[in-house]
């Protein structure tokens, strides 16, 4: 098991659209692992590969609250389906640190995908898990949650980002000086 580093905007490897996983080996299922670890250590709900740097169409979610049962799910070639209704909710991102805004997106989707044994599975979802899908889906496909917002508040949130990071990479400088 190994923590991965995770990619952060404005690194290019976001925008790009991710390949499709050809076979599911143990490498694959090695990465699933290091990729779920990474999620957890860092808190997040969800992670795509190309956020740890791989370019791979993979995923891994997690959204049962903190005091309930880890509910990891591994998502290798997902595809929506079908999507219906319509919500709006804030949404932030581990390679957008700092930054949370609204965003909409369909309420319900239906996700086609490979496990890590390689069978086909669909799932339904709605609530978090729709959001948390359809954002790390977006991932593959080189779209982050702020090219959905309007330019103006597309701006601001990069300028948080920015701050975010700049304040961040201080504090690091300073504690490596101390
Ligand atoms: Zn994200």
């Amino acid at each position: 098991m190994a923590l991965m580093e995770i990619v952060e905007y404005p690194d290019k490897r976001l925008k790009q659209r991710s390949e499709p996983v050809e076979a599911v080996t143990d490498e694959t299922r090695q990465l699933a692992r290091d990729m779920a670890e990474t999620m957890y250590h860092v808190g997040g709900i969800g992670l795509a590969a190309i956020q740890v740097g791989v370019p791979l169409r993979m995923l891994v979610c997690d959204v049962a609250p903190p005091e309930e049962p880890r509910c990891l799910l591994t998502l290798i070639n997902p595809e929506i389906l079908k999507s219906e209704g319509e919500v709006c909710s804030e949404e932030g991102c581990l390679s957008v640190p700092g930054s949370f805004e609204e965003v909409k997106r369909a309420a319900r989707v239906t996700v086609r995908y490979l496990d890590l044994a390689g069978n086909a599975q669909s799932i339904e979802a709605d609530g978090l898990l729709s959001i948390c899908l359809q954002h790390e889906i977006d991932h593959l496909n080189g779209v982050l949650f702020i090219d959905r917002l309007s330019s103006l508040k597309r701006k601001l949130a990069v300028r948080r980002t920015q701050r975010h990071q700049q304040e961040r990479d201080q504090q690091a400088t300073l504690k490596q000086e101390a």
